[in-house]
């Protein structure tokens, strides 16, 4: 079953009124693949803006962390309802910098990413191991754990989309070799048939992270486990849309 190509963008905590106008407004004057499903994080003060100036049909507006409740007292949270409100529709949960910076356990990502389901977001939920983990050679066991942290509260798949990104590989300039991401993510999706059904591993898209640009996208093409990026710095370029075309 082929599943389609995803190109996330994360834009992390970067960029201003002008520059995510200018971003979304470059991805409307490009010729974009209609069979890529494309998903931008601006920074949460900027989804309203992202959503009011998208004109393509193809791309989507994603939150970049939410809560576990909809409302209340939370000072500094951010709702998935209110999420919705603006018009986004997806949100990453578990990104690495929140993991490790934030200090953010793989059971508070479950349940976000329950909650943000329930409220009826799509999630891009993300997963990897830090180059201490790499070099254990415990990659396999430190993306299970964070998945099942997932699967023991969460039954149906069917609107997430999950995003390895090993630590070591965001933000450096250092991509993951295709191979080693193919070997990866075919080893995630073993492991999601075992824990979640054949069925739904098999549907689930797997999307790769970590310093990817417009050239190297092109050489995961092959990889049949690879069913996409997640992008950070490349996103706030020009060569998202090389990243997005990669597949052509
Ligand atoms: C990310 O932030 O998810 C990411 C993959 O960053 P970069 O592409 O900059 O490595």
């Amino acid at each position: 079953m082929a599943r389609q190509f995803f190109v996330g963008g994360n834009f992390k905590m970067n960029g201003t009124k002008e520059s995510v106008t200018k971003i979304v407004e470059s991805l409307n004057a490009a010729d974009l693949p209609a069979n890529v499903s494309v998903v931008i994080a601006p920074p949460a003060p900027y989804i309203s803006l992202a959503v009011e100036k998208n004109t393509q049909k193809t791309v989507e507006i994603s939150a970049q962390n939410v809560y576990t409740k909809a409302s209340g007292a939370y000072t500094g949270e951010i709702s998935a309802n209110q999420v919705l409100d603006l018009g986004a529709t997806w949100t990453l949960t578990g990104h690495s910098e929140r993991r490790t910076l934030i200090k953010e356990s793989d059971e508070f990502i479950a349940e976000k990413t329950k909650f943000a389901l329930e409220q009826g977001l799509s999630v891009i939920l993300c997963i990897g191991e830090t180059l201490e983990e790499r070099k254990a050679d415990v990659t396999l066991q430190i993306c299970a754990r964070q998945l099942d942290a997932v699967s023991k509260i969460v039954s149906d798949w069917s609107k997430i989309v999950v995003a390895y990104e090993p630590v070591w590989a965001i933000g450096t300039g250092l991509a993951a070799t295709p191979e080693d991401a193919q070997e990866t993510h075919k080893g995630i999706r073993e492991h999601l048939a075992k824990t979640i059904g054949a069925e739904q591993a098999e549907k689930v898209q797997i999307l790769y992270g970590g310093s990817v640009n417009g050239k190297n996208a092109v050489e995961f093409k092959d990889k049949v486990d690879v069913d996409g990026f997640l992008v950070g710095g490349a996103s706030l370029k020009p060569e998202f849309v090389d990243i997005i075309k990669s597949r052509l």
